[in-house]
């Protein structure tokens, strides 16, 4: 090995700074190179090269929240998975997964697929953004399409109140069904079930999965939540916070228990049968 400055021979090692560009980008990594010990001038192997490209691939990727080079080795190898299988998998040809799982940045539909077909909360998470999106706004979501955000704050503020699922559930279902009774239209969309234990939110055991993942609730417990971020009411219009006051007032003193005992007595949950889903029509004859 010859220095291409000064043609020195002897080389020290040394970490250096590189900014190589990726996808028209530059991205600045540190990493281990020969050095010229006349005159300083870097000069790599190609082992060093291509760590190179493969740190500088997984700084681009993390700057861009797309799946690290390891991440996607740890993928096909949870799956036991060879990296032909893992292609045929994923379809797609065989050099492509081995150049992902080095120096090469898959682009965002790929990066879809993978997390769909090898992270299961991934997976499912998507599949219940599709039921929410494809389902329409009719009489068992209160006329109005699934709001997650408006969902999330309601959770969010009324697990301060009722801290258990049990409890939150109930008040949940009366916020949504007092304000279709008085504007008819519920607030967050949401569609509910006659479970033995009262009404609750359909699937709200992925949802809250959901909001413990990104850290919007704690679970203090089996039986207890906790918010771990302040509820932002301002996502709310002036209508839906009157009916979040009024469900409020219902639950501040007992966490919600009495509004569990008479959520059965309810003809939205005693006309339901088991497991179905409850009409908003009878929200008319709401005893709150
Ligand atoms: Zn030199």
């Amino acid at each position: 090995m010859k220095c291409l400055q000064c043609g020195g021979e002897r080389f020290d090692k040394k970490k250096m700074r590189f900014a190589p560009e990726i996808k028209g980008e530059h991205v600045a990594v540190s990493v281990l190179t020969h050095v010229c010990h006349e005159c300083s001038a870097p000069l790599m192997d190609s082992e060093q090269m291509n760590h190179l490209r493969r740190v500088a691939a997984d700084q681009y990727r993390r700057m861009h929240k797309l799946l690290t080079s390891d991440e996607i080795i740890k993928f096909r190898q949870a799956l036991g998975m060879s990296q032909i299988a893992f292609a045929n998998y994923l379809k797609v040809g065989e050099a492509s997964v081995k150049r992902w799982e080095t120096y090469f940045v898959q682009d965002l539909v790929q990066d879809e697929n993978i997390r769909l077909k090898c992270d299961e909360a991934y997976a499912e998470s998507n599949a219940l953004e599709v039921h929410w999106k494809t389902h329409p706004a009719d009489i068992y979501s209160g006329k109005r399409r699934f709001n997650w955000e408006l969902f999330k704050q309601a959770v969010c503020y009324l697990v301060e109140l009722t801290r258990s699922p049990l409890f939150l559930n109930k008040a949940l279902f009366y916020l949504d069904f007092i304000h279709y009774k008085r504007h008819g239209i519920s607030v967050t969309g949401s569609r509910y079930v006659h479970l033995e234990y009262g009404p609750c939110p359909d699937q709200y055991q992925n949802l809250f999965d959901i909001l413990l993942q990104e850290g919007t609730l704690t679970a203090i417990s089996h039986h207890e939540l906790k918010n771990s971020v302040k509820a932002d009411l301002s996502v709310f219009d002036d209508d839906q916070k009157e009916t979040l006051k009024y469900v409020t007032d219902l639950v501040k003193n007992d966490q919600g228990k009495k509004l569990l005992e008479q959520s059965h007595e309810e003809l939205a949950f005693k006309k339901t049968h088991s497991m179905q889903i409850i009409s908003y029509e009878l929200a008319k004859q709401l005893k709150k």
